[in-house]
This record gives C-alpha cells, structure tokens and sequence, in this order.
C-alpha cells in the first residue's frame, strides 16, 4: 500500500502535536511541516516570562528543533518555508522558501492547518514607531528584550488587560519598569464576572503606575528621542519608552479563506467534531479554527494552548483512521499575576445574559 502523505502547515502547538501524533499511529507514513517561521515547536506561552527574565535562557522554550523530528521522529520539519495557496482539486500545496524565494508545489494525501492566530494591530495613528510591539514569536520576545537591553526604558505602556497583557506588565515590573496598564472595558481580564475582575484590579493597581480602564489608545507620538506619548480616546496622555500591545488576536484564516474553505462567523476556520474543513482531505486545529462552547452552544475563537495540542492528537487520529472527536470547549483558563492565580470555566453572568 502506498505510504499516505500528510503537510502539516504550522509546526508549533497544534502541528507539532499532530505530527508527532500520527507518526505514533503511523510508522510509514510521510509527514511534513512547513513553518514560515524560524523555530518549531517553541513554548509561546513562556514568551512573557522571557522578556521578563524570569526565563533567561532562550533554550529553554524551545520544545524540539527539526533535528529532533527527523532523528526521533522521521518527520521532516522545513522552517522559512511558507504555505501560500492551497490547490484543492489535485491535492498540492504551493510552498514559498522565503529566503531562497523559490516556489514549489507539494503533494497531499490529508493535509492539516495549524497557523494560528496573529496580533490585533490597529491602523492608529502612529502605530509603527519604533518602540511599539506586539508579542507573538521568539523573534518578537528577543526584540522586546533588546529594546529593553540596549534603551533601558523607565516607563511602559501596556495596551490591554486580558491575560497576555498581565502577563506582560509584570514582566516589565519585573525588569524594572513603571507600568501603565490601558483596558477598553470597565475591568481587567474581560472574561471574569465583574466582581472577580476587581481583585485583580486591586492586586495590579499595587504593582503597576497606573491602571486605565474603560478608555482606548487613540493614538501614538514620538516626545522625544527616547519616549513616546500615548494619546487616549479619553484624553490622557501617558510617557513610554516602551509600548506592548496585547489586545487579542485574529484567526490567521486567509490561507484556507482563499482556498474556498468554510469560515465561521467570526472570521475562524469551520470544522466539524473531528476537526474535518469543508473540505474532506483538509484539517484545521489550534487558533486558527471556531470551536463550540459546550455551554451557551455558540461558536467562539479559543486561541489557548489546551485545545490546539487536542485538536492536533484528534485530526491525527482522524487521519489514521479513528473515530476521535472534539468535546467542545467550556473556556477554562488558570493564569497567575502578581502572585494571584486567577482561573476560569464555563460562563460569566454577562454571557449567560446576552445568549
Ligand atoms: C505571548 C503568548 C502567551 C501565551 N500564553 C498562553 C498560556 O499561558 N496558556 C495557553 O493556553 N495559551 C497561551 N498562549 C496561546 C497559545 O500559544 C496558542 O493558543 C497556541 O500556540 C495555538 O497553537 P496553534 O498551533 O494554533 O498556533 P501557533 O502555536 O501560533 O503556531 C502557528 C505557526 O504557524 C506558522 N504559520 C502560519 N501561517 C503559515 C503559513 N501560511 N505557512 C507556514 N507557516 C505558517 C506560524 O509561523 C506559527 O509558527 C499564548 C500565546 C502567546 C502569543
């Protein structure tokens, strides 16, 4: 029997997982990763902390490099090589090394998408002065740190109260920073019922210069050589010689958009239980797919680390044959901020009102 063919594209949580899955499942079969990217299979969800330096060696979030598939796994793993177009009818995905800038056509028999979610980066003004970031990649945390290292700023804005914006401000106490922290809600970490957001509030509040809530970024200035201004919609204006943004991300979708694949109502992937697009050779997992709240039985993006390594072990399975599904999600999250630990499952009061 022929030896079954599967590309995997996005070589981190969900891609790594499924990879390393279906070789488990299946010892001939021919798996290869693309991944745009420098590294494969790193620990995002450690980034924070390296900017932080509560991380101090980069080796330490990286998981696998290609080497290791291929000697562990025989999986071969092609990193700056970047799915571009998907050619739905004869099965090839078009691939472009992004350093050679050659294309080329790679065959499939199942292939599965795994690219992610990219940072939300509004046309603000002034949006691409240098010193404003957003974190996503290793390559993003080492730029943070070397702005940090070469500027030693005083003062940093960080834009967002959701858990990567949290996680970011401590960080920056933790280099040693005066953290402004800017939320468009009336609360910190959004999810949380009212109540529960206002201790976290409180314990911030102690660590950080200065939390504004219920006020949006309207745009950014350049004060002097070393300091921005950051314009609010409300009318204050804070110094940073550092600016992070971290509000949400955005299902990197277009790949499978442009190849006629189902999209959801909110901009992600369409799968079904299975993690099957609407195309039955194709897979989408990870933050790039909507999944369902198993309790308001709506679709919602979970761009979390948890359902992304599940989806990956599930579409593997599904590829070699076995009938695993995706239990839904109830949106449970654990975080730890300024020595408080804050956990979530299921619905606020909020949600259960609007559904
Ligand atoms: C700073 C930060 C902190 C986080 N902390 C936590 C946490 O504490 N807990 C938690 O559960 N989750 C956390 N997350 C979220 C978690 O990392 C993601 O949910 C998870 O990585 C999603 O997996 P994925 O496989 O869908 O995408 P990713 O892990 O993002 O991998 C996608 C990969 O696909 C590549 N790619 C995209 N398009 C293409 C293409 N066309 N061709 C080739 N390659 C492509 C990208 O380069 C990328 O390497 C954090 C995320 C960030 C950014």
């Amino acid at each position: 029997m022929a030896r079954k063919r599967v590309v995997i594209v996005g070589g981190v949580a969900g891609g790594a997982t499924c990879a390393a899955r279906l070789r488990r499942l299946d010892e001939d079969a021919e798996i290869v990763i693309l991944d745009r990217g420098y590294y494969v299979s790193f620990a995002n969800c450690g980034l924070p902390y390296f900017v932080g330096n509560v991380i101090r060696e980069e080796s330490k979030l990286l998981l696998a490099s290609p080497d290791l598939f291929r000697e562990r796994f025989n999986i071969e793993v092609r990193l700056r090589n970047e799915a571009v177009a998907i050619d739905r009818q004869s099965r090839h995905v078009l691939v472009r090394d992004i350093d050679s800038q050659r294309e080329y056509r790679e065959p499939y028999d199942a292939l599965v998408l795994s690219p992610g979610a990219s940072p939300v980066r509004p046309p603000l003004p002034g949006i691409d002065l240098p010193g404003i970031f957003t974190l996503r990649t290793l390559p993003d945390s080492e730029d943070i740190r070397e702005w940090i290292e070469s500027r030693n700023p005083r003062r940093a804005v960080v834009v967002g109260g959701g858990f990567i914006g949290l996680e970011m401000a401590e960080s920056l106490v933790h280099r040693g920073m005066d953290v402004t922290i800017i939320e468009m809600a009336d609360q910190l970490m959004p999810p949380l019922d009212p109540e529960m957001a206002e201790f976290v509030r409180r314990r911030v509040a102690t660590h950080t210069a200065h939390v504004q809530l219920s006020d949006g970024v309207a745009g950014f200035e350049q004060a002097s050589d070393r300091n921005l201004t950051v314009r609010t919609q409300a009318g204050a204006a804070f110094d940073a010689g550092l600016v992070v943004l971290a509000i949400g991300v955005r299902p990197e979708s277009n790949l499978a958009r442009e190849a006629g694949l189902e999209i959801g109502d909110r901009g992600g992937i369409r799968v079904d239980s299975q993690m099957r697009t609407s195309d039955p050779y194709v897979w989408a997992v990870g933050d790039a797919v909507e999944v369902k709240n198993r309790v308001t039985g709506q679709c919602e993006l979970m761009p979390l680390a948890g359902p992304a390594n599940r989806q990956g072990r599930i579409a593997a399975d599904v590829i070699c044959g076995r009938d695993s599904r995706f239990s839904n999600v109830q949106a449970t999250a654990v975080c730890g901020f300024f020595g408080l630990t804050v956990a979530l499952t299921g619905a606020t009061e909020k949600t259960l009102r609007r559904v």
